[in-house]
């Protein structure tokens, strides 16, 4: 039997990734699926820019290694970004560009946790922060939130989730899965608890990663600008979403040095570097026109609306309305236990994705 480290035992496959290998399968068989909900991929095409960029990097030879945190450029760019748009200052060698903000985030937890502390990532989650934990040896303590409350995280609540080893706090805004995108003022209230004499020793994981995409007039405001907080927060972001540059691999952290410092020599042995193609297209994508992606914003909003009002015609099912990502999370709790007209039982939500999938081509 072949011998395996036993953490690949305890961390699971990403559900997403694993319901995305389902669907390209049923594709490549000719069978027609819709494949447009099961990972977060965005249904429009890079900026003009960035893919202007693409080529003319290959075509310039911009195609060697670059520094393991990224091109200077690149980094220039992301500071800029940042401090116009976000008002957060990062300089060039407190920000490592990564191959995705997955692998930010990855490397951000390797770096600063391991076994005996804990991580409190709150419910509903998306899908990779509890093995991601994990990975680092510390363990994921999970912090319900609810639909009532749109999924924004209770700062009472989080304040009894606080313990002497908690290492970290993740805060997912706006939110894979439920939309919920919090407003300054509840971000503020989080940061009261932290600011606490008790609770000095909790960092934050501010994954910003759909920043951009806001419905309703909301603004987003980074956990980084928040009284205190700059000097305990990793801000997470990349091109995956707003840029729908998911193919690309490009991330980022932006944190202060000596976490940048430690995350970046992680990458030296595992990645050397992100892809000097896809970098030179981020530095494109991030002085684009952005109203190409406010239209594409819009567009998303439209399509939100258009979702709910179906969501809402289907009996039993509730689904609070998300204020940023590009995700729906209804509550579909009333139909587990119930029978198809195959004659199955749904008894989860991982059921009802598969029979949506298999059965209805839905997916
Ligand atoms: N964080 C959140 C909340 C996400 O939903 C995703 C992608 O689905 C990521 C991070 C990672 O994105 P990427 O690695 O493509 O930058």
């Amino acid at each position: 039997e072949l011998k395996l480290n036993p953490m690949i035992s305890k961390m699971d496959e990403s559900y997403t990734v694993a319901i995305f290998s389902k669907v390209s399968n049923m594709k490549s068989r000719g069978e027609k699926v819709n494949g447009a909900l099961c990972v977060g991929q965005p249904d429009f095409a890079p900026p003009p820019e960035a893919i202007k960029a693409t080529q003319e990097a290959a075509v310039q030879g911009l195609t060697a290694y670059t520094a393991v945190s990224g091109t200077l450029e690149l980094r220039q760019a992301i500071s800029e970004y940042l401090e116009k748009y976000k008002k957060v200052k990062y300089s060039t060698d407190e920000i490592l560009v990564a191959c995705g903000g997955k692998q930010a985030i990855y490397q951000s937890m390797m770096a600063l946790c391991q076994e005996g502390d804990e991580v409190i990532v709150p419910a509903p989650y998306w899908t990779s922060y509890p093995d991601i934990v994990k990975l680092s040896g510390a363990t994921p303590v999970i912090l319900e939130t609810i639909a009532s409350q749109g999924y924004a995280i209770d700062a009472a609540k989080l304040a009894t989730a606080i313990t002497p080893r908690t290492r970290m706090l993740i805060v997912c805004n706006p939110s894979n899965p439920t939309g919920c995108a919090m407003s300054p003022d509840q971000l503020d209230a989080i940061a009261g608890v932290l600011r606490r004499p008790e609770n000095q020793h909790v960092l934050v994981l501010s994954d910003e990663i759909y920043e951009r995409i806001c419905y309703d007039g909301l603004e987003h405001a980074s956990f980084a600008v928040l009284k205190d907080m700059w000097n305990r927060t990793l801000t997470i972001n990349g091109f995956s979403k707003a840029f729908s540059m998911t193919g690309y691999r490009l991330g980022y952290l932006a944190a202060p040095k000596e976490i940048v410092k430690a995350a970046s020599k992680l990458q030296s042995q595992i990645t050397s570097c992100a892809s000097s193609i896809g970098q030179h297209a981020g530095i494109a994508a991030l002085n684009c026109d952005m109203s190409y992606i406010d239209a594409k914003v819009r567009e998303l909003q439209e399509k939100r609306d258009l979702a709910l009002n179906l969501l809402a015609k289907i009996p039993d099912v509730n689904c609070p309305k998300p204020c940023g990502a590009f995700y729906l999370f209804p509550d579909i709790s009333a139909y587990l236990g119930r029978r198809t007209p195959e004659d199955e039982t749904i008894e989860d939500g991982v059921q009802l994705c598969l029979y949506l999938l298999q059965k209805r081509h839905l997916l």
